[in-house]
């Protein structure tokens, strides 16, 4: 995102709704005397568009040009009204953790594990969602990165977790690594990531995805408690609109 030096006014409306905090710095304008414009910090900058959307600017100085890859994967990551060609969605990450009803991506005996990098005000760079992804698959339990997630198609090899190098200097508000192994690998996961969160320079949350069984029982819960996990349970709950194509429990009625 930049703003237009022969526009703005340095009015400073748009500083309020930047996710990344105070990134815009004053500037004299070199042909009109006494006239100060903005300049937006082009690393810090996650090209959200949220200040653009807010369209709060008197004289329409905000501006958001085509940016060329590796750039790009900022914008795909971070303005949630730029579609992800892979995924057919607008955002960070994948439906399927909030369509598993309809979809059974994460069947009986299987754990999704999700870990969003970033938050606003410090964003992740992919450098550090690296590091997490070949943390995930270097411990070797089966984990299987999610095929349309975004972060997956940054990658030169989803066998080992390792994105392509030009991306490694580029950041996001949040970037979300996605995919699944047998549930008797949580505790495995859980401990490579605990080892990987000392090597970031952001923050990341956990998340955890599985089928809540007829009974009600959670099957992730006994295993998060034993390790002493802090967790909070949020569910995504089919209300009868989705008719699903498969069962997760053939054998039941
Ligand atoms: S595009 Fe987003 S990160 Fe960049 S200046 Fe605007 S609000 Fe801030
Ligand atoms: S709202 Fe527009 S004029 Fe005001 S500081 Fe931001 S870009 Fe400049």
């Amino acid at each position: 995102m930049k703003a237009d030096p022969d526009k703005c006014i340095a009015c400073k409306r748009c500083f309020p709704y930047c996710p990344m905090g105070r990134i815009q710095s004053f500037r004299r304008h070199e042909r009109i005397p006494g006239r100060f414009y903005i300049q937006i910090d082009q690393e810090a900058c996650t090209d959200c568009g949220l200040c653009l959307r807010a369209a709060i600017c008197p004289v329409n100085a905000l501006y958001q040009q085509q940016e060329q890859w590796p750039r790009e994967v900022r914008g795909i990551l971070s303005n949630p009204l730029i579609e992800f060609k892979g995924s057919q969605v607008p955002g960070r990450g994948t439906e399927e953790m909030k369509t598993n009803d309809v979809k059974g991506t994460f069947m009986p005996g299987e754990v999704g594990v999700g870990v969003e990098l970033g938050r606003p005000g410090i964003g992740a760079y992919f450098r550090d969602v690296e590091i997490v992804a070949m943390a995930l698959m270097g411990a070797n339990i089966g984990y299987v990165m999610a095929e349309e997630n975004p972060v997956t198609h940054f990658m030169e090899n989803k066998n080992i977790g390792k994105l392509r190098d030009d991306v490694l200097g580029e950041k996001a508000t949040s970037a979300i690594i996605e995919g699944k192994c047998k549930l008797e690998k949580l505790p495995e996961a859980i401990k490579a990531l605990e080892e990987a969160a000392k090597r970031v320079d952001t923050v990341f949350t956990v998340e955890v995805i599985t089928k809540v069984t007829p009974e009600g029982e959670v099957p992730t819960k006994a295993i998060l408690e034993k390790l002493g996990i802090f967790y909070s349970i949020n569910t995504k709950n089919n209300l009868g609109l989705g008719e699903p194509s498969f069962k997760f429990y053939p054998d039941r009625n």
